[in-house]
C-alpha cells in the first residue's frame, strides 16, 4: 500500500548540508498498522511527510496504492493525496471554523457538492463519536476531542492510508488510549492502512503489527510484532 524506495532528504544548516533522512526503504502492506519509533530529531516526521510529498524527497521513489507520486503533475498529486489522510501532534485545526467546517474543509477543496459533503461530515463525526459538537469551535474542545475532529477530517475524503505524526504526544495517558482505540477501529472496520511515527513505545505496543526503528536519519531495524511478542 505504501512503498518507499531509497528516499532521502537533506537540509542546509549553518554547518553545511545536514542529512535528515538517509536513503530509506519501507514497505507497508494493506491493513498494516506500521509504527516508526525513535528519539526526537531522528527524522521520523520528515520520512512520514515524504509519503504524501509534504516534504519532497531529494531522491528515491514513493508508491502509494500502486501509484508513483514523485513524478506526478501538481494536479495528479492533488488527486492522489485524496487517498492519503494525515493527523498531527498539535491537531492543526482551523480555529475560525466550526467542527463541521473543519471536517468539510478537504471536501470543499476537492470540489465536492454540499449534500454529499454534509452527509460525509455527519458520517465521519459519527465514527469518532462527536456528533454533538458539530457546531462547536475548536477552542471549546479538549485535546482528545480536537484529535477526534482531526481524525474525522482525515477520513472525510475516504482515504486508504492514514499518516499519523505523533498522534498522541500532546495527550494524557487515558486520552491516548482512547485515540489509539479509535485508530485501531478505523484500521479494522474501514480497512485503512496506518503509518504512524512516535517516540512512545507504549503507542507501538498498543496498536502496531509492525515496527521500524529510526536513529539519526537511518531506519535501523524492522520487526514484525505478533500479539504474544508485544504483550507487556
Ligand atoms: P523527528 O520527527 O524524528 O523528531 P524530524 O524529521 O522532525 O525528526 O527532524 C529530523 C532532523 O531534521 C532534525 O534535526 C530537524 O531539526 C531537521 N529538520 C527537519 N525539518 C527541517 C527543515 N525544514 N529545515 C532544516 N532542518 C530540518
Ligand atoms: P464554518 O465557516 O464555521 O466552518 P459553515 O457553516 O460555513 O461553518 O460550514 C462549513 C462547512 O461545514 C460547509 O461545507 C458545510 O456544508 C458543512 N456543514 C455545516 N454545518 C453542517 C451540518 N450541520 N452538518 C453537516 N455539514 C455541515
Amino acid at each position: 500500500m505504501i512503498k518507499l524506495q531509497n528516499v532521502s532528504k537533506s537540509y542546509m544548516s549553518p554547518n553545511g548540508v545536514f542529512q535528515a533522512v538517509a536513503p530509506a526503504s519501507l514497505h507497508v502492506e494493506e491493513g498494516d498498522v506500521y509504527g516508526i519509533i525513535g528519539f526526537s530529531g531522528a527524522g521520523k516526521s520528515t520520512l512520514l511527510r515524504m509519503v504524501n510529498l509534504l516534504e519532497k524527497p531529494d531522491d528515491g521513489k514513493v508508491y502509494v496504492d500502486g501509484q508513483e507520486l514523485t513524478s506526478l503533475s501538481k494536479k495528479d498529486l492533488r488527486k492522489a493525496r485524496q487517498s492519503i489522510g494525515m493527523i498531527f501532534q498539535h491537531f492543526n485545526l482551523l480555529n475560525n471554523r466550526t467542527v463541521a467546517g473543519n471536517v468539510a474543509f478537504p471536501l470543499e477543496v476537492a470540489g465536492i457538492g454540499k449534500e454529499e459533503r454534509e452527509a460525509r461530515v455527519r458520517e465521519c463525526l459519527e465514527i469518532v463519536g462527536l456528533t454533538e459538537k458539530i457546531n462547536s469551535y475548536p477552542s471549546k474542545l479538549s485535546g482528545g476531542q480536537k484529535q477526534r475532529v482531526a481524525i474525522a477530517r482525515a477520513l472525510a475524503s475516504r482515504p486508504k492510508v492514514l499518516l499519523c505524526d505523533e498522534p498522541t504526544s500532546a495527550l494524557d495517558p487515558q486520552t491516548t488510549r482512547s485515540i489509539l482505540a479509535f485508530l485501531k477501529e478505523i484500521n479494522q472496520n474501514l480497512g485503512v492502512t496506518i503509518l504512524l511515527v512516535t517516540h512512545e513505545m507504549n503507542v507501538v505496543k498498543e496498536i502496531c503489527n509492525k515496527v521500524a526503528v529510526m536513529e539519526n536519519g537511518h531506519l535501523v531495524e524492522k520487526l514484525s510484532l505478533s500479539e504474544k511478542e508485544i504483550a507487556p
